[in-house]
């Protein structure tokens, strides 16, 4: 089984001076691949799709005909060797891959890689860096580009800030762990010392290294092969629904909650984020005094993150102990968290659409963390063999959970009554008693009220949930 492990780094003076220079120079090493391949594209592929009809979308590596601007897949004497990333480089030779014998194009990611290996020749600050983590670079920004082309993400951003960056499989060695601080080789970087926070003896195989730079804090993040694997989903016998809010972060269909600590929208965090966001942002630019003023809001932020992320943690144990399963609502959080939409008068302006009470609950709703507790969840129920059932999330807070019937009067703010059978309850724990129901598990038959305990809860019938988040838990992209 691969699992992401993270350790905390300490790195020396020397050490950590090296890793903020490298991530200067990969973030401008991006930026300008970028740059190349987008300026590439607007010049020479402006329009094209549009005169040949065939909508917007081409093949990867495809080259054009001069006269008729149609697209081939293949080198061809007479065509233009225009691409839709468009990196050209001074040199043919650069251009062309021979590994199979074959004269073809290479890709754009294929021509830059070539021309960093050129760049690393006469750049003194390319040549500190070890040439892998250059490649690799480069292979995020073709992984980002490929997002977007096949995957409908957005298109790849320049950034203002790296703060991480990779080394290839095998590449990290782990020097000692035994004791409290480990040591591992980052190849140009040399021996860094890290905590020891995980019994690496059962580790088979190191994969993917990345190290991240979180505040002033630099962590590694290792890809691990581990001799463990999780264990068979057995089928449950109880079932716990789980209702996430706001005002409670977690309401539990035995009746319980978890309250919400609302880690940054608190008045006196929120206060003091407010505070040193603004003193930050009217400092003079490009001072010193505003970098420091940006490290400050940077650390605090992360350590406001390390605070919700432990909490999590603890609620997600407690939802997962509790039941044979987790059913929960599917959420669509991006959604949720959307802007108000402005409304216009028209007359060229525009009407009030409350979006500061929305960009408020937008906040409150960031702060809880509710996609990073379903995360925790879904792996701490994997590694108990419990199934997560994620259901239809649609009036769970309407639907009376005894009857069925659905009508927007039922609900009263905390307070949840039945217009039709009666059947009253706390609003949130009525909701994930409803979502209990539709994880395709039922309540036992003659019982008004599910008793506080919610392990006596049994299933009359297992139908198809809509997916089982525990089988699509892909564990290699997951950070634990
Ligand atoms: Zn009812």
């Amino acid at each position: 089984m691969q699992v992401r492990w993270n350790f905390k780094l300490i790195p020396n003076q020397e050490q950590t001076a090296k890793i903020d220079r490298w991530l200067v120079t990969l973030r401008k090493h991006r930026n300008y691949a970028l740059r190349e391949r987008k300026q590439g594209w607007d010049n020479n592929n402006k329009g094209v799709a549009v005169e040949i009809g065939i909508g917007s979308v081409y093949a990867w590596g495809s080259y054009c005909d001069l006269e008729t601007q149609v697209e081939f897949g293949v080198c061809y004497p007479l065509t233009c060797p225009v691409q839709r990333h468009g990196v050209i480089p001074s040199e043919l030779g650069m251009m062309v891959k021979n590994s199979k014998g074959e004269t073809v194009w290479d890709s754009a990611g294929g021509i830059q890689s070539k021309v960093t290996t050129l760049l690393r020749s006469y750049r003194e600050d390319f040549k500190q860096i070890d040439s892998d983590v250059l490649q690799r670079n480069l292979a995020n920004l073709d992984t980002a580009y490929s997002n977007y082309w096949k995957h409908g993400r957005g298109f790849p951003r320049f950034l203002k800030v790296l703060n991480s960056f990779e080394y290839k499989p095998k590449r990290v060695k782990l020097v000692s762990f035994t004791g409290n601080y480990g040591v591992a080789y980052l190849p140009g970087i040399g021996k860094v010392k890290f905590h020891n926070s995980r019994d690496l003896s059962i580790v088979a195989e190191t994969r993917t290294c990345t190290i991240k730079r979180r505040g002033k804090f630099y962590y590694i993040s290792i890809l691990v092969d581990i001799s463990e694997s999780l264990p068979e989903e057995k089928i449950p016998s109880s079932v716990m629904g789980i209702d996430v809010g706001i005002n409670r972060l977690v309401a539990l269909s035995d009746g319980s909650f978890i309250e919400n600590k609302e880690i940054t929208t608190n008045l006196s965090t929120a206060r003091r984020l407010a505070m040193r966001q603004r003193a930050a942002s009217r400092k003079k630019k490009d001072s010193k005094n505003k970098s420091k003023a940006y490290s400050r809001l940077a650390n605090q932020q992360h350590k406001l993150s390390l605070k919700r992320d432990g909490y999590n943690w603890q609620a997600a144990t407690k939802i997962v102990k509790t039941a044979d399963s987790v059913a929960r609502e599917g959420l669509n959080i991006p959604n949720m968290v959307k802007r108000a939409k402005p409304k216009h008068d028209g007359k060229g302006g525009y009407k009030r659409n409350g979006v500061a009470a929305k960009s408020g609950l937008n906040k409150r709703i960031l702060d809880c963390g509710w996609g990073e507790l379903f995360q925790k969840i879904a792996w701490l129920a994997a590694k108990a063999g419990k199934p997560v059932f994620a259901v239809n999330p649609r009036h769970t807070s309407q639907e009376c959970p005894k009857c069925n019937h659905t009508e927007k009067g039922n609900r009263d703010g905390e307070k949840f009554v039945c217009r039709a059978c009666g059947y009253a309850e706390h609003a949130d724990t009525g909701a994930s008693r409803k979502i209990t129901k539709r994880g395709g598990l039922s309540f036992p038959p003659n019982q008004r009220r599910l008793p506080a305990d919610c392990g006596k809860v049994t299933p009359r019938k297992i139908s198809t949930p809509l997916w089982v988040e525990s089988r699509n838990l892909n564990l290699s992209g997951r950070e634990f």
